[in-house]
Parts: structure tokens; sequence; C-alpha cells
């Protein structure tokens, strides 16, 4: 029988779960959305690819993930994968024990807003299916291989030594898959240097050589690095004392404007999504033209800043929501970066549908690829790796590899 991992994501108030079967293509997802409220609810697509929306007035994340698991259950999932976004310093996929668990919660300062949620599942589902192995795979763990000169902060040493405050790196789920498959679709797998995009509404930049990262633009958190939908990426420090001294703010204020009223939200004035954007843009709306200008010119910076990790670029993906679908920001983008000889093919760029992977570049320079991204089915293959190593301790596994389209 064909076996199958859970992969479900908790945030404070959603859970969204898939079912990667062995056949990676059959998909089983869904969304409970708005979880502790009279409008909570589960929406999703069912085994026969049919839509489904299901009432669950006033559940909490064990109610949800209970419904879940009861619609799931015949398909026997083999164990449960959780995405966690800060591992602090954990460099792979781990089962989740009382220890890992433990080295989740201290993480929390790193990740507040995520990393309560992801506990408030792993508590559920342990309760829930205490028989199923539960894995959890980090955001952060891929960039565990970044070299030291990359990863400190020019900050007083104990800042570092007794505080952690270094870079960690987030999106490392969708660099990983994205630099594995890309490099897999170019001939060379998991060989040479490699520039990634991960461009959705959190967006960052990777450099990955031989398959390892060395390089990421976010930092101690994930505003650092390029513009986003809300986030600022980065911005002179100074402002948190420019802004509480000048306008009286407090901390919670300042971080709150950095995070959620800046990036391409804060630019135009307008919104936070980039297809909207484009479309005002369109209409003549300067404000929303400025945003995507800045959006193309600091991602262009990043990559080029990023390729100082590399020896030499091969190529560079694009990836997320912007980077899969959107051939203006990857013309625009490009057109900051002449001097790396990168020469994007118009027509394949144009030519490219709505996530397919496929080459862009005209056939001189660094390749560039668009690569849709597969966060859920790398957290799939990450946990089968777990799992099978569990099972067999003494067979040494190989890391977990994209598979051969
Ligand atoms: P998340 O980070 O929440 O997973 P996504 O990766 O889905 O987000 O990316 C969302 C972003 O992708 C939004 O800004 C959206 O406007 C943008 N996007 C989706 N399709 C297009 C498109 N055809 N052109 C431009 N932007 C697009």
């Amino acid at each position: 029988m064909s076996t199958s991992v859970l992969v479900i994501n908790c945030g404070s108030s959603s859970i969204k779960y898939a079912l990667v079967s062995e056949r990676r293509e059959d998909r089983i997802f869904g969304l409970a959305e708005n979880l502790g409220s009279p409008e909570a609810r589960i929406k999703g697509i069912t085994t026969g690819g049919e839509a489904l929306e299901l009432s669950i007035p006033n559940a909490d994340h064990e109610k949800a993930l209970e419904t879940i698991l009861e619609r799931l259950a015949h398909h026997n999932p083999q164990a449960i994968g959780h995405r966690v976004v800060h591992g602090g310093t954990l460099t792979k996929a781990e089962l989740l024990t009382p220890e890992i668990i433990e080295r989740i919660r201290e993480a929390t300062p790193l990740a507040p807003l995520h990393n309560p949620a992801h506990l408030v599942g792993i508590d559920a589902t342990m309760r829930l299916f205490p028989h199923l192995p539960q894995i959890a795979v980090f955001d952060t763990a891929f960039h565990q291989t970044m070299p030291s000169h990359a990863y400190r902060y020019a900050l007083p040493k104990f800042l570092y030594t007794m505080h952690n405050v270094r870079r960690y790196g987030f999106h490392g789920t969708s660099h990983a898959y994205v630099s594995e498959r890309g490099s897999q679709l170019a001939g060379s797998f998991k060989q040479g240097g490699w520039l990634t995009a991960h461009l959705g509404n959190g967006s960052s930049t990777c450099a990955i050589w031989n398959g390892q990262s060395v390089d990421t633009s976010m930092g101690l958190t994930p505003l650092e690095g390029v513009v986003m939908g809300t986030r600022s990426g980065d911005v002179d420090p100074s402002i948190h004392s420019f802004l509480a001294s000048n306008l009286g703010w407090d901390i919670y204020k300042i971080d709150k404007m950095l995070n959620s009223q800046s990036g391409l939200l804060g630019l135009s004035d307008l919104s936070n999504d980039m297809r909207t954007l484009i479309e005002a843009a369109d209409e003549g709306n300067e404000d929303a033209a400025l945003a995507i200008e800045v959006f193309c010119y600091r991602l262009a910076k990043s990559l080029a800043a990023l390729s100082c990790g590399l020896p030499r670029i091969d190529g560079l993906f694009f990836t997320g929501g912007i980077g899969e679908n959107s051939a203006l920001i990857r013309e625009k983008t490009l057109a900051y970066l002449p001097h790396f000889g990168f020469n994007l093919s118009k027509e394949n760029n144009n030519a490219l549908k709505r996530g397919t992977e496929g080459r862009i570049d005209a056939g001189t320079g660094p390749q560039i690829w668009v690569v849709p991204t597969d966060e859920e089915g790398r957290i799939a293959k990450e946990t089968e790796h777990v799992v099978a190593a569990l099972e067999h301790p003494t067979t040494k596994k190989s890391e977990p590899e994209t598979e051969v389209a």
C-alpha cells in the first residue's frame, strides 16, 4: 500500500494541512481557519478532487486536527511532519521528543508569532496520535551551513555567545527544494553556485554552493533583507531611535510598523499584493510603480550581495507566488544585473505558464529558471527520511533528494 505523510503548518488561528503520498502529485490539502471563533471552518480539496467546506464552530487546534484526521484516517498516514519556523541551531529535521520540543520552546523569543502556534499543534497531535512518529522540519535548518562570517552580526560578542543573536535565515525548506530541483533540471544536481529568489508575501534570497546554503537575506528574524508584502526588509537600524525621539513611538509601535505596515503596502499606500500593484501601475498609479521599482532594485541588490558567497554563479532560480507568476518582476530585477551576464529570453519569460517550471535565459550567461516551490513535498520527504532512519538506525541514508520528474 502506498504510504503517506500528513504535513501540518500551525498558525495562531489556522492550520494548513496536506496529505502527501509517495506518488507526490496526489495531494489532499486544506486549511482550518478562524480557530477559536464561531466562524471556525475547514476548507480544502477532498480525495476525489472536490471542494470541501466544513463549519466547525468554536473549534480549537485539537478539535480541528481531530476532524482533519478523521477525514484522512483511511489513508493511513505513516507519520506527521510539522513545519516549524525556528529551530534555533538545529541543523536538520528531528523526531519530536521532549528534548526537541524544549529546543523549539527555547527558540520562541526568536519567533514569537510562529513557534508558540507550532507548539499548540504539536501538543494536540501528540495527544491525538501517540502511535504516529512526529517530525519537526525547520525553516532555519537549511541555513545552518552558513559560515560564521555570513551569520555573525558586527555586534558585541556576548550578544551572540550568551543570547544567540546571529543571522539564522528562513524559507529554508523552499530554498532547499528549489535549488535541488533547479540544479537537477540544469543537469548539475546539487553542484555549483546558485542564487534563489523566493518571492511571496514574505520574500528572501539565498546563495547555494554545492547544495549547501552559504548565505541568505533574512537574519535573526524574517524582517531582514529584501522588500516584502508588508515587511520593510533592510532599513537603517537607527530608525528606532529616530522615531522614538522625534515621534515618541514605543518599540511595539515601531515593530508593528516595520512588520505589518511597510514593504509594498507602505510604499504604495495601496496594497501588499503584487498583482494589485501591477494593475494599478498600469493605470498610472505612481506610488504603485515606485513600490514595484524599489522591490526589484532591492531584490537585485540582495542577489548581487549574496553572490559574494559563491566562487561562481551558475544560475538563478525564481520561485514563490511572485517569482513563479510575474514575468514583469523577473525582467525588471534582471535589468539591474547586466554586469553578471544574465541574458533573459523575453519570449521564454513571457511564455512561461502559471505553476510550470522552465528555463528563461537566452542560452548565454548564467542560467535562469522558474521553479515552483513545493514546501509540503519537501517536508514530507524530510519526514520520511527521519522515519526511515528510525526504522533502520544502522543504515546510513543520504540526505533526501529531489525526485527525477
Ligand atoms: P505566501 O508567502 O503567503 O505563500 P505566495 O507565495 O502565494 O504568498 O505569493 C503571494 C504573492 O504572489 C502576492 O503578492 C500575489 O500578488 C503574487 N502573485 C500571484 N500571482 C501573481 C501574478 N500573476 N503576477 C504578479 N504577482 C502575483
